[in-house]
């Protein structure tokens, strides 16, 4: 099991408090405001951790770049991927490679 793994599977027993202090927490830390493909709608809708949440919700349509890799959420959390805004969650991505294998993009 790898730390995205154990991550996930300690958040699974989490109390909904624990779980929302969680999410302030990774909120607080997320450097998306500062990623040029991050939006104004985004912004203005709220939206951050989409590593966790997943997609935007109609506010990302372009991938110009991404800082998910700077951002320490990706070292402590143990990500593989990137692009959570535009192509989904970690858990999402992981998913989809494993049954597409890593080729697809
Ligand atoms: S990894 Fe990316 S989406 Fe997740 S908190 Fe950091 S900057 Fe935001
Ligand atoms: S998920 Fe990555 S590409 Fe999307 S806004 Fe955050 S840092 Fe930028």
């Amino acid at each position: 099991m790898d730390t995205f793994e154990m991550t996930v599977k300690k958040m699974k027993e989490m109390k909904p408090q624990e779980m929302t202090e969680q999410m302030e927490k990774l909120k607080s830390m997320c450097l998306c405001p500062g990623c040029p493909t991050y939006t104004n709608c985004a912004r203005n809708a709220g939206e951050l951790v989409f590593c966790a949440n997943g997609k935007s919700f109609m506010c990302i349509p372009n991938e110009v770049q991404c800082i998910c890799p700077n951002c320490p959420v990706t070292k402590q959390l143990g990500y593989k991927y990137k692009q959570f805004c535009t192509r989904g969650a970690e858990k999402a991505q992981r998913y989809e490679h494993a049954l597409w294998g890593t080729k697809m993009v």
